[in-house]
């Protein structure tokens, strides 16, 4: 009997252990990592951005932004076509970014920003979210597409960044298509690089320079990027970001977009991002991996995720810019804390949204 007694109390004691109940709180933890409302929206998709920053209705002329809108198009079609027709995400990414690129309109490959030196270098990078492999070029002055070489250096080299010459020298060895750094200038980003030139020397007379370099109007002539993220049939995420940087940039700046994890990251298990924004603001936050990291570790959802680093965790910093992203469910999100981002979507059933302005 007192046997009895003494097996009754320690299968008491196991149960209100919680060894042989599932504990309740067990769950509340699987409910949050697996969002309930995380079901597979879209079979494949695909989001564009070419740059965010101050960018008002009353500084746009019908025709610029019927031209913005038409590029913007032109570029996420090429990418959806692929998608659709069972192409990989790697190659919707690289392609839609290279109409992007040899568009004088965007801040990437043709119409790159030139740096204090009036030179024009670019930064590149591509991350495979199905084996989280990576590429990106930093400081190229002669790569037509630098995305390709992004590319490249992921696929065919056992690295994931090159910089400067050495970046050069590999692209020719991988038959990519050499330009003259010529062929990056334009005259409207040399006269952005003057008028910010200027409105330097004026505030350096006024306050220290450090205090110049930061000043708000110089920052917002800033900004242009292109990016791309998809997600194809296969349940692959891609991310590609393209860019001449920030104009008037010193020294050989590199700013976020080759740095996998600021402003470029993909993962399978989580979300592909690009970013657009103030370099060194991304770099320090960390905004792509971020974004990743919220949905991984705290089971956010892409939204929330986003809202708390872009709307968050860069302004409290004392930066600003955007995202676009796409999650291994298929849902899309375009999160922004300036007057405006060029972006555009596409989902599985091919509806197009083209956006410039916050409203
Ligand atoms: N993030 C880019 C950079 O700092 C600039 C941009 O997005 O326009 O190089």
């Amino acid at each position: 009997m007192k046997k009895l007694l003494s097996l009754f109390i320690i299968i008491l004691i196991a149960f209100s252990c919680g060894e042989l109940v599932p504990n309740p709180d067990d769950n509340a933890e699987n409910i949050t990592r697996e969002h309930p409302k995380q079901k597979k929206v879209n079979d494949f998709a695909i989001v564009i951005h070419g740059g965010a920053g101050t960018i008002l209705k009353k500084n746009m002329t019908d025709e610029k932004e019927a031209e913005y809108k038409a590029k913007l198009e032109e570029a996420i079609t090429v990418g959806y076509t692929i998608l659709k027709n069972g192409g990989t995400s790697l190659d919707a990414v690289e392609k839609t970014i290279n109409v992007l690129e040899d568009s004088p309109l965007f801040n990437a490959g043709k119409g790159a920003v030139f740096t204090n030196a009036e030179t024009n270098e670019l930064d590149a990078s591509i991350m495979d979210g199905s084996n989280l492999n990576a590429g990106a070029s930093a400081g190229t002055k002669t790569v037509k597409n630098p995305i390709n070489l992004a590319r490249k250096i992921m696929e065919n080299s056992p690295h994931v960044m090159m910089a400067g010459n050495g970046a050069e020298t590999f692209a020719i060895e991988q038959g990519l298509e050499i330009v003259s750094p010529e062929y990056f200038s334009t005259e409207k980003r040399m006269q952005s690089l003057k008028r910010v030139k200027a409105k330097e020397m004026q505030k350096e007379k006024e306050i220290d320079s450090e205090s110049a370099f930061y000043d708000a109007d110089i920052k917002d002539s800033k900004f242009g990027t292109v990016g791309c993220v998809a997600l194809d049939k296969n349940g692959n995420l891609v991310a590609g970001t393209s860019t001449g940087g920030m104009t008037n940039k010193r020294y050989g700046r590199v700013g976020d977009v080759p740095i996998i994890g600021a402003g470029n990251y993909a993962n399978n298990a989580t979300c592909a991002v690009s970013g657009t924004g103030w370099g060194e603001y991304f770099i320090r936050a960390t905004v792509a991996h971020d974004i990743s990291a919220l949905i991984e570790y705290k089971g956010l959802s892409l939204e929330a995720a986003a809202n708390e680093v872009i709307q968050k965790k860069v302004p409290n910093l004392g930066g600003n810019g955007g995202i676009i992203a796409i999650d291994k469910y298929g849902n899309i999100e375009m999160n922004f804390n300036t007057a405006g981002m060029y972006r555009a979507s596409m989902n599985d059933k091919g509806e197009l949204v083209i956006g410039i302005y916050s409203k």
